[in-house]
């Protein structure tokens, strides 16, 4: 190592979804720069929108988490500032107590981001120890900080901690995701069935009506997900061939007369939602200055990420007050 060092930060967050920028945003108030670190073209993580355009209008589809509940009292007292600032609105359909980022899915993220300083299509490749500081090799770019945070999904964490925190890196690598086949189809002509379908038995896990949702352009879109078992079976064929067999599981499940889309697509979630949680143990090492967050530390949804990236949050001030008293 060189020492070479493009950005200089107190705190790196490698992950900008709802679990790093929860962390990012309860620390930033005590003046450290913090710098996150997100892979992805635009805000989102899981909490993500597809934007395309479909005869001459643009749809955004929610693709990922589908719809969110807030019932901590400190979630519930930010969903409500969200709300505020029209980002959330609440969505019956999918229950009394269910929210949905608005006008996508992603807005909340979008939200969090705009108060940070986030930087999009950056990889985090390697974690190296540089005497006290952490470096962060991306590409040719080299990002220092005395503090590195890591909010992404248990098996990418498992593969960038395995070498600098084998502790951490273990816990990660004893959590599966399920894997989740989401298919964004369009059709010209209402169909008529419910908004919300969901099954814990059908291959066809959930569909909703994302055109339904507060907020949302276009005349009939729908988002499909195939279940765990469904989406497993289908992994590696080809998206398209994907596409077509999860309409046809929808229409029989629906029991739905089979329409044609004029706009149909599949996107493939490798690790989708934790199928385990591993909250017990520490989330940050004092010695090492390195700490860990996400859903699969908490409970597989995003309420779970954001009360993950909180308590990270909190275990990282009470150590830096401690150090400082
Ligand atoms: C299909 C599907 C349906 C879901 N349905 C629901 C639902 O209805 N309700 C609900 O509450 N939850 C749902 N969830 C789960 C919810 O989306 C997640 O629990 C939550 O968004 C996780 O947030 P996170 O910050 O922990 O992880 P993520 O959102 O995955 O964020 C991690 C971020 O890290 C980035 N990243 C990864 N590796 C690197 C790297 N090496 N360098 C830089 N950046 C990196 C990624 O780009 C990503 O933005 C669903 C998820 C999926 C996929």
């Amino acid at each position: 190592m060189d020492g070479h060092s493009d950005f200089q930060a107190d705190i790196l967050v490698i992950g900008g979804g709802m679990a790093g920028l929860s962390a990012a945003t309860a620390l930033a108030p005590a003046g450290a720069h913090i710098i996150v670190l997100d892979k992805g073209r635009g805000p989102g993580g899981r909490m993500a929108a597809r934007r395309v355009e479909i005869a001459g209008q643009q749809v955004s589809f929610d693709h990922g988490a589908q719809y969110f509940t807030a019932r901590d009292p400190a979630f519930r007292e930010t969903v409500a500032a969200w709300e505020q600032a029209g980002v959330a609105a609440r969505w019956p359909a999918a229950g009394e107590d269910a929210w949905v980022g608005t006008p996508g899915m992603n807005a909340c993220v979008r939200h969090m981001a705009a108060g940070l300083d986030v930087r999009w299509n950056v990889r985090a490749e390697r974690l190296l120890r540089d005497g006290r500081l952490w470096q962060v090799e991306a590409g040719e770019t080299v990002f220092t900080a005395g503090t590195v945070l890591v909010a992404v999904p248990a098996e990418q964490a498992a593969v960038l901690l395995a070498d600098v925190a084998p502790d951490f890196a273990a816990r990660a690598a004893s959590v599966a995701s399920a894997p989740c086949w989401a298919v964004m189809a369009d059709f010209p002509e209402l169909l008529p069935v419910a908004d919300t379908y969901r099954s814990d038995t059908a291959p066809v896990s959930w569909a909703a009506r994302n055109s339904a949702k507060p907020g949302r352009s276009g005349t009939e879109s729908w988002v499909i997900h195939a279940g765990p078992a469904r989406s497993r079976a289908l992994i590696d064929l080809p998206k398209d061939e994907v596409a077509r067999l999860l309409l046809a599981d929808f229409f029989a499940a629906t029991g739905t007369a089979p329409a044609a889309p004029q706009h149909l697509d599949a996107h493939r979630w490798l690790y989708a939602q934790p199928e385990a949680r591993k909250g017990v143990g520490p989330l940050f090492d004092a010695g090492l200055r390195i700490g860990i967050a996400g859903d699969w530390l908490h409970s597989p949804r995003v309420e779970g990420a954001w009360l993950s990236g909180r308590a990270l949050a909190e275990a990282v001030a009470q150590e830096r007050l401690a150090s400082t008293s």
